[in-house]
């Protein structure tokens, strides 16, 4: 792990702007609401940007119709911890689904990996944090990630 200093509000910027270069976004409306005051995070700015790719990828192959997707990040409630959520009105996640998107090669996709959130979870994992899921089928879901800030 390659430790260094991790603006998470660029992070979010630079991949939503390239995006589009990996994965088609029409008919997606993105919106970003990013706190301006975010602290700085200690991490591996190459792993977390990886999970942030992840999902938003997984948002947008969601919504194969389009929809809204929606990138916030926010002071979390609990001191020193920041939170990032990617929210998206598609296909949603079965019940029966819920408990198995995070063990690797889980799909649900035709010549998917399986293997986005299971990494995911483990980089948010090796870097103090956590990620939720909340989904409702054929409403869309909301991934949230909560890490911790840097500590000076
Ligand atoms: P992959 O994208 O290759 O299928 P992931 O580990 O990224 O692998 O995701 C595992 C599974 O979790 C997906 O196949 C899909 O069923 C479900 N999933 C993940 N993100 C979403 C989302 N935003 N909306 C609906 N389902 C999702
Ligand atoms: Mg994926």
């Amino acid at each position: 792990k390659n430790l260094g200093t991790v603006f998470i509000n660029r992070l979010l910027r630079e991949i939503l702007s390239q995006v589009g270069h990996q994965v088609p976004l029409s008919g997606i409306n993105i919106r970003e609401e990013y706190a301006p005051d975010i602290p700085e995070i200690e991490g591996d700015s190459d792993q977390v940007r990886q999970v942030f790719i992840n999902l938003v990828i997984n948002a947008v192959q969601a919504m194969p119709g389009g929809g809204d997707l929606t990138i916030t990040t926010g002071i979390d409630s609990e001191a020193g911890k920041c939170e990032i959520t990617v929210t998206d009105t598609g296909n949603g996640i079965a019940l029966e689904n819920l408990e198995q998107i995070f063990n690797p090669f889980f799909t649900t996709k035709a010549g998917g990996t399986g293997l986005g959130l299971s990494v995911s979870y483990g980089i948010i994992r090796d870097h103090g944090g956590r990620i939720e899921v909340r989904s409702e089928p054929e409403k869309g879901s909301m991934f949230r990630v909560v890490l911790p800030v840097k500590q000076r």
